[in-house]
C-alpha cells in the first residue's frame, strides 16, 4: 500500500503527460511537497499512453499554433532538460483536402499560420500525388505540407518529467485514485484516496477523459467528455518509404504515419457516442481499414501487428480548459485537449504553473482558455480536429 503523506502543498490527479508536466514544472520553480496520484498501476497508460504521437504546427486556431510555437521546442530540448530520449522525428504532416469547404477554410489556416511565422506549405493536388506516389489520391483538391511536424514518444514524455519531478521532490503515486475532493468554506481543504486522506490548499484536475469525473468530486460540473477512437498498427511493409509523412485525410478524419518498419493508422468514428468503452469495436475496425486501404493501397500487403481503443477528452469547442476554477478556490484544471493534448503537454503544464505561482500565465497569453469562456460564451473553435 502506498505510503502517502499526510500534507502536500499541491496534489496533482492524474499522472499522464498534463499531470507529469504540471508535477515537474511545480517543482522546477522550487515549490516543495508536490504530490501527483495516478489510479492506474503506471503512469501514462490513460490517453497519452494510447495516443499516435503526432506534434504539429498546423491548427486553424492562432491559440493552438501559439502553444505548439512553445511546446514543440520544449519537446525538441526534452532530453538535455529531464535526460530522458523520446524519440523525436520529423517526417512533416500532410493534410489530403478533398472537398471545396476545406480547401477555402486550409487557405485561411495557412495565411494565420505564415503570420505566426510557421511555413506550412501550399500544394496543388498534382504535387500531392507527385509527392507521395503511393497514396490514392485522385479525389484530392489541394493540401498542405509542413515538415517541422512530426513524432514524439508519449511515454518517454511522461517517464521523462516523471523522473524528472522526482529528482525535485515530486512524491508520485500509482495505484492511488481520487475518490473524494474535500471543499471547506468554498475552498480546497484536501483530497480523499484509498490509502488515506491528504491535507492541502491547491489540487490539479489533470484527469484527461476523467476530467469531468473528478470536478464532480468538488461539485464542479466541467464540460469535458470521454469519446473512444482506436489505432491499428501493421506488420513492416516492404517499401514503404522512409521519409513516409503523417498523412491526414482531412475529410475522413483518417490517418496513417510510419511506426517502425509498418504504419500506425486512426481513424475517428463520427458516430461514436460518449462513454468510457475502451474495447475495440471490430465493425468499426472494419471500415477504417477499407477507407485505409482504399487510399493507401500498400495496406493490402500488411498484415495486422496491434490495434487499441484509447479516448479523447473532448470539450465543445475542442480546446483544453487551463486555469483556475473559480467557484472552488484552490482548484485547476488543466484538460480537455480533445485528442491533440499530447504535443501542447509541456507548455500546458509551464503555463498552468505559472497561474498557480503568479497569479497569471506570462509565458503566454491564454486568458481564451480559461474555464469561464463557456458561461460567458466566448468559444474558440478549432477545425482542424481529427
Ligand atoms: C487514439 C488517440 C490518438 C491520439 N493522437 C494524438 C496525437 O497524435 N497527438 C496529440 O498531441 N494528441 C493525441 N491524442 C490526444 C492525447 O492523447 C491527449 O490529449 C493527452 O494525452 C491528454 O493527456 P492528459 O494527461 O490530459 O490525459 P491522460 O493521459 O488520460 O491522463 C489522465 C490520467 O488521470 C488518471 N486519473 C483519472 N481519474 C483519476 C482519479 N480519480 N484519481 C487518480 N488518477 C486519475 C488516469 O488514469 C490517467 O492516467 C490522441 C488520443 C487518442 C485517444
Amino acid at each position: 500500500m502506498p505510503d502517502l503523506p499526510q500534507r502536500a502543498s499541491v496534489v496533482v490527479i492524474g499522472g499522464g503527460v498534463m499531470g507529469a508536466s504540471v508535477a515537474y514544472h511545480l517543482a522546477l520553480r522550487g515549490e516543495r511537497d508536490v504530490v501527483l496520484l495516478e489510479m492506474q498501476p503506471f503512469f501514462g497508460q490513460g490517453a497519452t499512453g494510447k495516443c499516435a504521437g503526432g506534434i504539429r504546427y498546423q491548427f486553424s486556431t492562432a491559440i493552438n499554433v501559439r502553444l505548439s510555437l512553445l511546446s514543440l521546442p520544449m519537446l525538441q530540448r526534452f532530453e538535455e532538460e529531464t535526460g530522458q530520449a523520446i524519440d523525436l522525428r520529423w517526417p512533416g504532416y500532410l493534410f489530403l483536402l478533398t472537398t471545396e469547404e476545406d480547401v477555402a477554410k486550409f487557405r485561411n489556416n495557412v495565411a494565420m499560420q505564415h503570420s505566426l511565422g510557421v511555413q506550412t506549405e501550399w500544394l496543388s493536388g498534382d504535387e500531392v500525388r507527385r509527392r507521395v506516389p503511393l497514396l490514392r489520391a485522385d479525389d484530392v483538391l489541394a493540401g498542405t505540407f509542413n515538415p517541422d511536424d512530426g513524432l514524439a514518444d508519449p511515454n518517454g514524455v511522461v517517464a521523462g518529467y516523471i523522473r524528472a519531478g522526482q529528482r525535485l521532490g515530486v512524491r508520485a503515486f500509482t495505484d492511488t485514485p481520487v475518490t473524494g475532493i474535500a471543499v471547506e468554506g468554498g475552498r480546497i481543504a484536501g483530497v480523499e484516496t484509498p490509502h488515506g486522506r491528504i491535507a492541502c490548499d491547491v489540487v490539479v484536475n489533470a484527469a484527461g477523459p476523467w476530467a469531468g469525473a473528478v470536478g464532480e468530486l468538488a461539485g464542479v460540473a466541467l464540460p469535458i467528455v470521454p469519446v473512444r477512437r482506436q489505432i491499428v498498427t501493421t506488420t513492416p511493409i516492404p517499401g514503404l518509404p522512409a521519409d513516409f509523412p503523417f498523412v491526414i485525410d482531412f475529410a475522413q478524419s483518417l490517418y496513417f504515419h510510419r511506426e517502425g518498419e509498418g504504419l500506425l493508422t486512426g481513424m475517428s468514428n463520427p458516430d461514436e457516442p460518449v462513454g468510457f468503452d475502451e474495447s475495440v469495436d471490430p465493425d468499426w475496425e472494419l471500415v477504417h481499414l477499407e477507407k485505409a486501404i482504399e487510399r493507401l493501397p500498400i495496406l493490402e500487403r500488411a498484415g495486422l501487428q496491434s490495434h487499441w481503443a484509447g479516448l479523447y477528452e473532448v470539450t465543445p469547442d475542442a480546446h483544453p480548459i487551463i486555469g483556475a476554477v473559480p467557484e472552488v478556490e484552490g482548484l485547476y484544471v488543466v484538460a480537455g485537449f480533445s485528442g491533440h493534448g499530447f504535443m501542447h503537454g509541456p507548455i500546458a503544464g509551464l503555463l498552468l504553473t505559472e497561474i498557480i505561482l503568479d497569479g497569471e500565465a506570462t509565458t503566454l497569453d491564454i486568458s481564451e482558455l480559461a474555464y469561464s469562456r463557456f458561461a460567458e460564451g466566448r468559444l474558440v473553435e478549432e477545425y482542424n480536429v481529427v
